[in-house]
């Protein structure tokens, strides 16, 4: 499933479903429909968005950890999830599981929440995603972006990717590394 990857922008390939236009449409319709909801019940909307700070929060501590361990910034022992931080994660799988409609899927079955039944209900595939994720061996390939503080799930042969996005971050970092080279190289002619 992985939509901790797909729709937490921190874990995103900028590349990847880009290209595609109904997911962006479908995206807004969304969008629309819950700020519509979330105008009717202030209240809810104001908890459900302290719930889904919440959840962020909770996905950068333990990615972000996942991430150090993995370049070997941080020590593997003890790993990332703390006892206390998975217990804040618990909570909201156990709401997703506790809320989930079990819907045919080819031949199989998916998990599915009605979208309309509470403001938060968008947050429960995203818990279990990153729960998907943390439980996978996919979870080596959590990286800090070089160029940002996000986290990327670097899905290169080789795990070679360094950019959260190439064409934001790593067009920011060649540029960057192509002044200082030529301010070097000026200074250096400067010299001799
Ligand atoms: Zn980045």
């Amino acid at each position: 499933m992985q939509l901790a990857v797909g729709e937490f922008q921190p874990l995103t390939d900028g590349r990847q479903g880009s290209g595609d236009d109904r997911d962006v449409e479908h995206h807004d319709e969304r969008q629309w429909e819950l700020l519509a909801a979330a105008q009717k019940q202030p209240r809810a909307g104001s908890a459900a968005l302290r719930r889904a700070h919440a959840l962020r929060n909770i996905l950068i501590k333990a990615f972000t950890g996942v991430s150090m361990i993995n370049s070997g910034a941080a020590s593997a022992a003890g790993g990332a999830m703390s006892p206390t931080l998975w217990a804040d994660l618990r909570r909201f799988v156990a709401q997703a599981q506790a809320h989930a409609e079990l819907a045919p899927a080819d031949h199989a079955y998916e998990l599915a929440w009605p979208l309309t039944a509470r403001l938060d209900a968008l947050l429960w595939p995203i818990a279990l995603s990153a729960l998907e994720l943390l439980t996978s061996p996919q979870l080596i390939r959590v990286k800090k972006c070089a160029g940002c503080p996000w986290v990327f799930l670097d899905q290169s042969k080789n795990l070679s990717r360094r950019w959260c996005a190439m064409d934001d971050c790593g067009t920011h970092e060649k540029i960057r590394r192509y002044v200082s080279r030529r301010v070097a190289k000026k200074q250096s002619e400067r010299r001799s």
